[in-house]
């Protein structure tokens, strides 16, 4: 698309069929746009808030270009969307731009990435064999963590690495990986930023964010002093990344705040779990002003409207109980994806509590 904002009644399409694409379908709706959806057969939660949805596959080239041909500006809402599936949708089309996903898809790519923009990372090594990962953790020292350099999330495609005699277990997986030294961190935050076509950045409040297994669980604001202190270098490391990417639309980045700092861990070219409270305590949520930002739309402000924010994901069989919350005081605001099966370790919703009252 050109740079005129895009009118009520375009189409916007969206690669990738889970809950954030859901939430990103529902923003769009209330802008007055159409969405179509696109994702491999499965339980595409985004289904039900599109008007239609392709389920083929990322290699059916047909099926992504008669997709493309009925939308006027595309996106995602999954970074592990294959490049080669990108590239079958015209580049003027796209926003963000596909070079974002490209780095964000290879842990290593990412880390030299805003390592070249001023941002400190932990101690890591590239590992493609058995030889490497000894060397690897030689060089870099135990703990640490070894991880694919691709297609992990939520803690997949993890190993984590206490001693030396305890990696004489770990095998090199088979494909290429980064070893990490275990950083150790008072608390871990994210920075969520909007960019729009024509530069403008809005940051949205940093919250605390606890993992538990590689998944994140829990996000918190106020963040806490240390945070506080720290989220000035983040934010001009997560400016830099997306001036450098001529990015539009949500960029997060993660760190961890230590006591020498922010360590960068990681970047996602997309909304993120850690911003799903902005949609109630934010003036404007993180899935609006992606919106706002791809159809080329005045972003909105991202102030935090109270003085305490707390959401905790849904996983596994808690859903199964979840409307039990509510009837809570302090109206919690629940958001259940609609996803069939109630796995162990499954993101199946999350609930948003907001106060005006200091925690
Ligand atoms: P990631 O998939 O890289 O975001 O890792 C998921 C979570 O695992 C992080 O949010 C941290 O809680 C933890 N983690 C990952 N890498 C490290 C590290 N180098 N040091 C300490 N904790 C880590």
């Amino acid at each position: 698309m050109g740079t005129a904002p895009l009118p009520p009644g375009s189409t916007i399409g969206i690669l990738g069929g889970g809950q954030l694409g859901r939430m990103m379908a529902m923003a769009a709706i209330q802008l007055g746009y159409r969405v179509i959806g696109y994702a491999p057969a499965g339980d595409n939660v985004a289904a039900s808030a599109c008007d239609d949805f392709f389920e083929n596959g990322w290699g059916e080239k047909e099926a992504l270009a008669a997709f493309a041909s009925r939308c006027d500006v595309v996106t995602w809402e999954f970074e592990n969307v294959p490049l080669s599936a990108v590239e079958a949708i015209p580049e003027n089309l796209l926003a963000p731009h596909p070079k974002a996903l490209g780095i964000a898809q290879d842990r290593l790519n990412e880390k030299q990435f805003v390592e070249l923009l001023g941002a400190k990372c932990a101690p890591y090594a590239r590992v493609d064999s058995d030889d490497d990962l000894a060397r690897a953790i030689d060089r870099v020292g135990s703990p640490g963590i070894l991880k694919t350099a691709r297609d992990g999330y939520d803690g997949k495609g993890q190993w984590r690495i206490m001693s030396a005699h305890e990696a004489e277990g770990v095998r090199f997986p088979g494909r290429t990986c980064i070893y990490e030294g275990m950083v150790n961190f008072e608390t871990e935050f994210s920075v969520i930023l909007v960019r729009s076509r024509d530069g403008e950045v809005r940051f949205w409040d940093s919250s605390a964010n606890t993992h538990e297994g590689g998944m994140l669980v829990h996000s918190v604001l106020p963040a806490g002093e240390l945070v506080e202190a720290q989220v000035e270098e983040a934010r001009a490391i997560a400016a830099k990344t997306a001036e450098a990417l001529r990015y539009v639309g949500v960029l997060t980045l993660e760190f961890f705040a230590t006591k020498s700092g922010p360590i960068f861990n990681e970047m996602a070219p997309r909304v993120h779990n850690s911003g799903h409270w902005t949609i109630e305590a934010s003036a404007t949520s993180q899935f609006e002003n992606h919106i706002r930002a791809i159809a080329d739309l005045p972003l909105g402000g991202t102030a935090t409207r109270f003085a305490s924010v707390d959401m905790r994901n849904i996983v596994g069989e808690d859903a199964l109980t979840a409307h039990q919350m509510l009837t809570e005081e302090g109206e919690p605001h629940l958001h259940l994806y609609g996803k069939r099966e109630a796995r162990d370790g499954r993101k199946m919703g999350h609930v948003t509590r907001v106060s005006h009252e200091a925690p």
